[in-house]
């Protein structure tokens, strides 16, 4: 009975520590340290603060939204935006196709709990900091194989089939 109390009332402590947290990428402002490369209503681009490739940039949607975990079919047009404006800037960077990578860490492997689309223009600066991205393709009817990293095809062919994206194959 005790420790049941007790319990309740570290849970209720922790929740009211993480609601009083300000959420980092729901603040982007050149004020808080940011830059902003790009921002409509619904979107902003700013670089990514520690850079793991030549060109590395986060694009995040101005409403908060957990992760890609929390994404569904009805995100399919929201992810398709973000993967176009990724484009974009990767055009005006002068990135190649080829040397571009677009996705989405998936918890507990992501680093803030607000969705952030990585827009990379390659070479990575390093092998170890390649690794936090592997984009693994899925055998038979899955789009995505096991892995901590999303890119953003497969999230998009993922939701479109009406499935959510995690770490095992999906
Ligand atoms: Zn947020
Ligand atoms: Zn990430």
């Amino acid at each position: 009975m005790f420790s049941f109390f007790k319990f309740r009332l570290q849970t209720e402590a922790i929740q009211l520590a993480e609601g009083s947290i300000p959420c980092k990428f729901c603040n982007i402002s050149p004020k808080n340290g940011f830059k902003i490369v790009w921002e409509d209503d619904t979107f902003v681009a700013f670089e990514d603060i520690r850079p793991a490739a030549m060109h590395h940039l986060q694009i995040t949607p101005k409403k908060h939204i957990e992760s890609v975990k929390a994404l569904n079919k009805f995100d399919v047009d929201m992810v398709r935006s973000m993967e176009e404006l990724g484009n974009r800037i990767l055009d005006d960077l002068g990135v190649p196709t080829a040397m571009r990578k677009l996705g989405f860490h998936i918890p507990p492997f992501n680093s803030v709990n607000h969705l952030h689309m990585h827009v990379q223009g390659l070479p990575y600066r390093s092998f170890v900091r390649g690794f936090k991205y592997p984009i693994v393709n899925g055998g038979g009817s899955h789009q995505k194989g096991f892995s901590w990293f999303a890119e953003a095809g497969q999230t998009i062919r993922i939701l479109e089939r009406g499935g959510s994206v995690g770490i095992f194959p999906s």
